[in-house]
């Protein structure tokens, strides 16, 4: 290395940082606008109860259709909307479009469980219990139709707190799932006191279900885990029909991935739920249909 070449480096390295800081600065600039432009949008994906083939649920996930930057995934501006606290108005808005478009499906008899995603910063709030209520009491949905989905890091920085939380959210009568479990640091001991009723197996252990033993190692004992606390598991991201078999043979409840759908805006879903239906009876049952 000659030393040109590690100035060189050093202010390509400082030009990135000030570009990402740019850009940082304008995504959060541009977010205080986003729930008063109209500017998010929910997409909805299906669970799929792996014995009966029926749609049971869906998990809201929500994108911003920024008319500065175009649509900008959730992994991007989520970590930003937590930082500068707009997080607190974009959540109350997904619950609240959350519950209104389960009632919508409801009305059109489609019943169905409705995931949404909680913040750690939205859920150490004190706003998050008001906002459930309210977002039930605006809606008239069904309290137990509505899950709550939060990861581990929520609940391990203080779990007390977390678990008086949780207790009241469970007395307004909603389920509470635990999002990509087996990533985080919650230990066993937590779930044995939290007021769980879901557990999501991370991604990352459904990938290679087929081909890595460890993972269904990891895959088993989360199932068997979730049984003897008497909660249901629902695996994440499984695109193959490998992955499934796999995860029916462990006993899994329900799985959620491409291999049925992609997240879709709410106008197909009541198509998608059909189509879902239909291609497991042809699996199953030689084309003989739901009968
Ligand atoms: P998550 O809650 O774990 O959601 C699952 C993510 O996996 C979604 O990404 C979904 O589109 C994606 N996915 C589903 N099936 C498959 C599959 O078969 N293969 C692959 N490769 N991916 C699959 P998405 O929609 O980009 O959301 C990313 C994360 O952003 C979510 O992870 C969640 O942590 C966060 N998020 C999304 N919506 C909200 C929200 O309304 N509020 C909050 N606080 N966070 C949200
Ligand atoms: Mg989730
Ligand atoms: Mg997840
Ligand atoms: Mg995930």
């Amino acid at each position: 290395h000659s030393k040109g070449e590690g100035k060189n480096t050093f202010r390509f390295f400082h030009e990135e940082l000030n570009r990402i800081t740019r850009d940082h600065m304008a995504l959060d600039h541009a977010l205080r606008h986003a729930v008063q432009n109209d500017e998010l949008v929910l997409l909805y994906q299906p669970k799929v109860n792996l014995e009966t083939g029926e749609v049971t649920g869906v998990e809201a996930l929500l994108r911003w259709n920024s008319p500065t930057f175009g649509m900008v995934s959730p992994i991007r501006f989520i970590p930003i909307a937590e930082s500068n606290r707009t997080i607190i108005p974009i959540g109350e808005w997904v619950l609240r479009t959350a519950c209104r478009q389960q009632v919508a499906w409801r009305e059109q008899g489609l019943d169905l469980d409705m995931a949404v995603n909680i913040s750690p910063i939205q859920f150490k709030s004190q706003a998050v219990i008001s906002q459930v209520s309210s977002a039930i009491a605006e809606t008239g949905i069904d309290p137990a139709r509505l899950e709550l989905e939060l990861t581990e890091s929520t609940l391990v920085e203080k779990p007390e707190a977390a678990m008086k939380t949780m207790n009241n959210l469970r007395e307004i009568g909603c389920g509470i799932a635990i999002d990509d479990f087996g990533t985080g640091y919650s230990s066993l001991s937590y779930l044995r006191n939290f007021p769980v009723t879901c557990l999501k197996i991370d991604r990352s252990f459904i990938c290679e279900l087929a081909k890595n033993a460890g993972d269904r190692a990891i895959a088993r004992s989360i199932v068997e885990l979730a049984k003897s606390f008497g909660t249901c598991t629902v695996a994440e991201g499984v695109e193959g029909m490998d992955q499934q078999d796999i995860l029916s043979d462990l006993g899994c409840d329900y799985i959620q991935g491409y291999l049925y759908s992609p997240p879709v805006a709410a106008e197909r879903l009541v198509q998608v739920v059909q189509e879902i239906k239909q291609g497991f009876c042809d699996l199953h049952y030689g084309g003989e249909g739901s009968q």
